[in-house]
């Protein structure tokens, strides 16, 4: 066989990859006609490609690269840790040192009584995890039948059978089975594309409210925990109205329901603290965490879990756990990740300059004839598209023909942001600069430019 380097002309790779390599969310056929782009290399916040051509990765990968590309550091992490212990299980009464270390660590930094730190291999692992943990508990508890969870139409949780179930995608649900059993949804706080005529404060409190109405059509006595993302991300960087979370922290608090925080986007700094759930004043008992952990350069995933819920399971043998459950390498890397974070300023900085920064240049797209809402949190935002902004209208094309559109354009100009519907959204490394916010910023505008000639 030859060998496959990046040596190889781009269209030899493109055909390799769409004869083997089945992707992710996608569809094989548009890729066997189309060829993906190849990345071969990055470094901080921007992408190469087969053909030469620099990227600027609006997107942080998958809202992941927290610190951005190219950090020696993680690599040496990593070699250092694959020379002393490559693996090891973390089952049958076994530790080792970087699950030790990355667990403590993790408690020190989250925030209240969530000092305990279940592994996983990713975010959609985690969510299983947190499906399992939840109904155990309550049974450990003597209240087996509190076995529902609620989560949001629109929320992502992962895709895995449970995770996959958990969120609320419809295109999701619609293949392979799901959602699970017990598993219930209620609205998302979209006030652009659902709030009709209410105002968004009244609109998020309808919204929260609904979480109420679920948990006593369901019987309270059943209902065992409310899963939702700080900021919905995948969704399309959906964010609150203010008036949200504290109704929704009122009713889990009055119904004592258990709330997971789902930080796997929010988490380590996207918002400008450690936790989205700081930034948006909200005290779950269990988050979920992956991405920025370890800025996707190890893949790994968990749960840190308070102290009621981690002492109620003490007491029993959980039976659930992964072969890659506190992965001695991921582990490692991860604390280097959370070492560069702290000790670099990066989220002070997102909190304090870059981030009112960004927001500042992302809401002045708010002048364009297509842009409705602006929304932004830190360093992930979003831009509704539309064609008429004062009636939020949508467009008459099938709904994100212009989004794609927009996106291609985006995809053409070097500039990385993806399209949800007819929502544009971004979620940059964290570490990227003012000059690099500009230059974002001209690249979204001559895409939108370029969009609207094209619709018209
Ligand atoms: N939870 C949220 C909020 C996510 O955004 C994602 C992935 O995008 C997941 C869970 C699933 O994580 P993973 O893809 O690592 O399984």
């Amino acid at each position: 066989m030859n060998v496959i380097t990046n040596h190889m002309p781009t269209a030899e790779l493109q055909a390799l990859d769409a004869a083997h390599h089945m992707h992710p969310f996608s569809t094989q056929n548009d890729l066997a006609a189309r060829g993906a782009r190849v990345i071969t290399q990055a470094n901080g916040c921007f992408l190469r490609d087969s053909e030469g051509a620099e990227i600027l990765d609006a997107m942080a990968g998958l809202w992941c690269v927290n610190i951005g590309y190219g950090r020696e550091e993680l690599a040496e992490a990593a070699a250092r840790q694959m020379k002393e212990l490559p693996y090891y299980n973390t089952f049958f009464m076994t530790t080792h040192i970087p699950a030790i270390a990355l667990a403590a660590k993790l408690a020190e930094l989250a925030p209240g009584d969530l000092n305990h730190v279940f592994y996983a291999g990713s975010g959609s692992e985690a969510n299983d995890t947190n499906i399992r943990m939840v109904r155990t508990y309550w049974a450990e508890k003597g209240q087996p039948e509190r076995n529902v969870l609620l989560a949001r139409w629109n929320g992502y949780h992962g895709s895995s059978m449970g995770s996959g179930s958990l969120g609320g995608m419809v295109g999701i649900h619609s293949q392979g089975g799901l959602p699970i059993p017990d598993i219930h949804h209620i609205g998302q706080p979209n006030w652009w594309a659902e709030g009709g005529s209410m105002s968004e404060e009244e609109f998020g409190l309808m919204r929260a409210r609904e979480l109420e109405e679920k948990i006593l059509e369901i019987g309270p006595e059943r209902v065992g925990a409310f899963i939702a993302e700080p900021v919905q991300g995948a969704g399309g960087v959906i964010v609150a109205p203010d008036s949200y979370w504290p109704e929704i922290q009122r009713i889990v608090d009055k119904y004592g329901i258990l709330l997971i925080a789902d930080e796997v986007i929010c988490g380590f700094g996207r918002t400008g603290n450690w936790f989205g759930s700081q930034t948006l004043g909200i005290r779950p008992h269990i988050m979920t965490i992956a991405k920025g952990l370890s800025s996707g350069y190890q893949p790994i995933g968990g749960s840190i879990v308070c102290d009621e819920v981690a002492g109620v399971l003490a007491a029993c043998e959980f039976n659930h756990g992964y072969t890659y459950s506190g992965h001695p390498v991921a582990c490692a890397v991860a604390l280097e990740n959370l070492r560069i974070l702290e000790e670099e300023g990066i989220i002070d900085r997102v909190r304090e300059e870059t981030g009112p920064y960004l927001k500042e240049k992302f809401e002045s797209l708010a002048d364009h004839p297509m842009v409705g809402e602006v929304k932004i949190v830190g360093m992930m935002g979003s831009l509704a598209l539309t064609p008429h902004k004062d009636s939020r209208a949508t467009f008459a094309s099938e709904a994100g023909t212009v989004g794609y559109m927009v996106r291609e354009r985006c995809f053409a100009n070097n500039l990385i942001m993806r399209h949800v519907g007819d929502r544009m959204i971004i979620s940059p490394p964290l570490v990227i600069s003012k000059e690099e916010i500009d230059l974002l910023i001209d690249r979204a505008r001559l895409s939108l430019d370029e969009g609207m000639a094209a619709v018209k």
